[in-house]
């Protein structure tokens, strides 16, 4: 539960991404650069993308 992986897709460009739910580094899009989630107490806050599905 505590370590797992979200596919989500950008909100500015739609591409999707795989992103680890405890990121500790901000994640952009590789596409339009856009910011994707961002490091919050240990766990990734997503600000730029949508979460997809969870990714066990
Ligand atoms: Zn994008």
């Amino acid at each position: 539960m505590a370590q797992n992986f979200l596919k989500v897709t950008c909100k500015d460009c739609g591409s999707e991404a795989t992103i680890y739910s405890r990121a500790t580094s901000t994640i952009s899009c590789t596409v339009c650069g856009a910011t994707l989630s961002i490091p919050s107490g240990g766990k990734a806050n997503l600000i730029g993308c949508t979460v997809v599905e969870a990714l066990d």
